[in-house]
């Protein structure tokens, strides 16, 4: 079967051309190694066979950033039987940077002219034929999102298969004659290492240092090579071998493609709406107070009664009539009382507690994407940039981080939108820190215990800690591992735009399938997994649970905490069972401390918590709570974002230490103070 490969600058309407060309029959994970999003899909059966494959929103091929490497690597190993370049046609120039560099690598490459219907509408024009002269391959008119001229950009992108040579048009002579004589030195390597002639020759002459690994020339050779550059560089007045080569290709864009071929639209007034609204929306003063309004309501909406509505609907539905379903079911078989436990506490209770978090999730999804599609997004992340600076972040960080108030595992993955794998590492990183909405029980739990009349200060204390830690973090993390790696956040803003439904629904569809999945697996045996250490003796026989495996491991790890003031074994196998799911640390509490069936009743556990715990050592509990390891499908969220069990496992080291040096410290200072 044929195989396409998209690329495309970012918000040039990849995306959206992606779910023209393959519906909904894609696959999203991850490029081997490394954090970038990679999607597959098949073509849709009108259109013919093919595999699709959606490269990274890139701007040029240099070897400096990931998805760039990305991008080359893969059209250079798998060479993909045909590329499309999709453009955007209202920012034409600086698109076609990008087209010269693809073509370059000697792939056949098809060109698609995004958005057309917005430069014929603003009075603009393309002729892409003149261009498709110019640069030797197909050039598309078309519309992704109107859904124009598709078809032809299928037709000739499966019908073409011839690569091109531009060199003659856009090098100088100078530079020519330097490529052809390293292309003379390094003939033997290129075909050793599977690499396209001229396109290396070129690549040495730009000092590209990952090609320059990769051949490992031998030193007689590279000196060479040294010299040749050298000679190169003398001859023109920049001084800069990879600034000529670009000089050149950007004269070769404006003089002999757009400049000819290209009108430009015709501002009315000189002011677009999109930059009317961004007046408002990023003014100095107005910025601010827009951005919490915004996501204060959606965060209303996601959290408050719209999504409690929905989540509590589902909870009934779940916990009582599905179960009850059940039960009377089994019931009625003769089920044994063990099974029936286990079907009903073990599973239906496991994963419905994480179902029920579905709506909220989904509507949370739904305006993020709206947020997304539109291009409000970019500036939100724009206007908290100056201040994620400070510790190490980009203001993209920023989304992620918000997202973590409620659910880790989306928020995790939420960090897809930043396209720098360093920071998304660190926002991985810090994420779970924000302490999500499943642990807002046990703080419920301790401050009714202890805190009554301080309710608000305690429950701000805890969520402003969280942030705390994360801030020391960042910098404490900006200074030591990710040191040294810092890109410099270039971020245009793109055009307003009216979201597709089409598009919201599908990039809702897609998290919304994913999260069943988990739920359906992984918290489904980890459910059953539970109830069974806490029904079972190391024997394997049926006891009760003060005597179950469960208690004989919290004996083991209680004395760890002993110095956070919280030692026994029932505290400590809650800890590890909320790593299942944060809400099972309360819920376990009140099976282990006997209460099974008063807890139920208001304040049924708060006298045996007031009886376990000290004020101090309650406070030390939350802040452990807050800040240690998130629970599973976080971790396995975390696991499959990083790609790497290195970086998963120094999460989980960051958070473990952190969680134990400032409980330590709230333990003991609060001793001192309460
Ligand atoms: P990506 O970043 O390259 O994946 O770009 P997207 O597919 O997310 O598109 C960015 C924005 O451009 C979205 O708001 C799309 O709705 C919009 N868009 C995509 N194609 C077209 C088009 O042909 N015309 C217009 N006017 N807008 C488009
Ligand atoms: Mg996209």
């Amino acid at each position: 079967m044929k195989t396409i490969a998209l690329t495309g600058n970012p918000n040039s309407g990849k995306t959206t051309l992606f779910n023209r060309l393959t519906g909904s029959n894609q696959y999203v994970g991850n490029w081997p190694g490394v954090t970038v999003e990679k999607k597959e899909g098949l073509l849709k059966k009108e259109f013919g066979e093919a595999v699709i494959t959606d490269l990274p929103g890139i701007y040029s091929l240099s070897p400096y950033s990931p998805e760039e490497v990305i991008t080359r690597d893969y059209i250079l190993k798998e060479k993909p039987d045909v590329i499309i370049n999709i453009i955007d046609g209202t920012n034409i120039e600086r698109n076609l940077y990008l087209t010269l560099s693809v073509i370059e690598l000697g792939r056949p490459v098809v060109v698609a002219v995004n958005m057309m219907d917005e430069v014929n509408s603003t009075g603009g024009a393309i002729d892409c034929d003149a261009i498709s002269k110019e640069l030797n391959v197909p050039v598309v008119p078309i519309s992704a999102r109107k859904d124009i001229n598709i078809e032809a950009l299928v037709r000739n992108a499966l019908s073409c298969d011839k690569a091109v040579d531009l060199s003659d048009k856009i090098y100088s002579d100078d530079a020519l004659i330097a490529i052809a004589r390293i292309e003379n030195l390094i003939s033997e390597e290129c075909k050793r290492c599977g690499l396209p002639l001229m396109w290396t020759a070129i690549k040495l002459l730009e000092n590209d240092i990952r090609i320059i690994k990769h051949l490992d020339l031998p030193a007689d050779k590279q000196r060479a090579i040294d010299d040749i550059a050298r000679g190169f560089e003398s001859t023109g007045e920049l001084g800069d071998r990879e600034t000529m080569l670009a000089d050149m290709r950007y004269k070769f864009i404006t003089n002999t493609l757009v400049r000819k071929h290209v009108v430009k639209p015709v501002k009315p007034g000189g002011e677009s709406l999109s930059d009317r609204i961004d007046r408002f929306v990023t003014n100095r003063i107005l910025a601010l107070p827009i951005f919490f309004l915004i996501f204060s309501l959606i965060f209303y909406l996601t959290f408050g009664p719209l999504g409690s509505f929905f989540s509590n609907a589902l909870d009934i539905l779940i916990n009582d009539i599905v179960s009850q379903a059940v039960i009377s079911l089994l019931t009625s078989v003769n089920a044994k009382e063990w099974l029936i436990s286990l079907v009903t506490k073990g599973v239906i209770s496991g994963v419905g507690g994480v179902l029920v978090f579905l709506p909220q999730i989904a509507i949370l999804f739904f305006f993020l994407s709206l947020l997304e599609d539109s291009g409000y997004m970019a500036r939100a992340a724009f206007i908290m940039d100056r201040l994620f600076r400070r510790f190490g972040l980009s203001g993209k960080s920023f989304i992620p981080l918000l997202m973590g108030f409620g659910c880790s595992v989306p928020a995790v993955m939420a960090t897809r939108t930043l396209e720098n794998e360093r920071d998304r590492r660190m926002t991985i990183i810090l994420t779970p820190f924000m302490s999500c909405a499943a642990r807002w029980p046990i703080y419920a739990l301790f401050i009714s215990a202890f805190f009554e009349e301080k309710r608000w200060i305690v429950a701000l204390g805890i969520y402003a800690l969280g942030i705390v830690v994360a801030v020391i973090s960042g910098i404490v993390l900006k200074h030591t591992v990710f040191r040294g790696e810092t890109v410099p956040f270039v971020m245009e803003l793109p055009t307003y735009r009216l979201p597709t439904l089409e598009g919201t629904v599908l990039q809702l569809w897609d998290r919304v399938k994913e999260f069943l999945l988990r739920a359906g697996t992984l918290i489904f045996t980890m459910s059953i997994f539970v109830w069974f250490l806490s029904n079972l003796g190391p024997d394997l026989t049926v006891v009760q649970t003060e005597n179950s495996i469960f208690a004989h491991i919290g004996r083991i790890i209680a004395p760890i905490f002993a110095p956070l003031g919280f030692g026994n074994w029932k505290a400590s196998v809650s800890l590890l069972t909320g790593l299942i799911a944060k809400e099972a640390v309360v819920s376990t509490m009140g099976i282990l401390y006997g209460l099974e069936s008063s807890a139920a009743e208001s304040g049924g556990l708060v006298p045996v918590i007031m009886q376990a715990f000290t004020p101090q050592s309650a406070l030390s509990f939350m802040a452990f709570a807050l800040l240690y390891v998130p629970c599973v499908s976080t971790l396995a969220t975390i696991r499959r974002e990083m790609n790497s069990l290195k970086w998963t496992a120094f999460t989980v080291a960051w958070q473990l230490v952190m969680a134990y040096l400032v409980s330590f410290i709230v333990y003991n200072v609060s001793r001192l103070v309460i």
